[in-house]
């Protein structure tokens, strides 16, 4: 794994800077000011000289934190460049999967928007229009698997109004559960009764 600079401050956070550069060779270090970049300085890209270290970037995120990402530079061409921060994208991506568990969580207990931004006041304060898009664009990424031999044997559409609100119901039912018979055997009732004025009898299986 990546080497620790370890000193009074940073000690208490070792475990934690473990499980995060666990995954780096020992060629990775992690300073003590909080400088993630190469033991060694690589080779310039493009002659080969061996580069500098040249400072480094910072990287923020809101109420998350911040991360230096080492920089180096060629003494020969002056080509510059920065050490990868794959760990951090990874961070971030951890965090917001989480977060974006709890909205899906919140939605399907019928939480409003407003409710959800007001709970995560507590947590990570998000406005209620990030919350709707973040849950949308996790909606949209949902994959839903490919339903074979799909027979829909009713289908009702509705749009019933909740206060002001235009809400939207759309029932499938298809034919291989037992309700669905039921259901069928019901409009073919319908149905014959209008031609015979007669019920159908109810098949054996149902
Ligand atoms: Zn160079």
């Amino acid at each position: 794994m990546a080497s620790l600079d370890t000193n009074l401050n940073n000690f208490s956070y070792c475990e934690i800077l473990l499980a995060i550069f666990g995954e780096y060779s020992t060629d990775f270090v992690y300073t003590a000011t909080g400088i993630f970049r190469r033991t060694v300085p690589p080779v310039c890209p493009e002659c080969g000289t061996q580069m500098n270290y040249n400072g480094y970037n910072t990287y923020d995120k809101r109420g998350l934190g911040s991360v230096k990402i080492g920089r180096y530079i060629c003494p020969s061409c002056n080509k510059t460049c920065e050490e990868e921060r794959s760990f951090w994208e990874k961070l971030n991506g951890d965090f917001f999967g989480i977060i974006s568990g709890i909205y899906n969580l919140m939605k399907l207990h019928h939480v409003s928007y407003q409710g959800m931004s007001d709970i995560m006041g507590l947590i990570y304060p998000q406005g209620k229009d990030t919350i709707f898009n973040t849950f949308a664009d996790s909606i949209e990424k949902t994959v839903i698997p490919p339903i074979e031999d799909f027979q829909i044997v009713l289908y009702d559409e509705q749009h019933p109004k909740k206060g002001r609100t235009q809400k939207f119901r759309l029932t499938l039912l298809d034919g291989t559960v037992y309700f669905s018979s039921e259901i069928a055997i019901s409009l073919n009732f319908t149905a014959e009764h209008t031609e015979n004025a007669e019920a159908p009898k109810r098949s054996s299986n149902c």
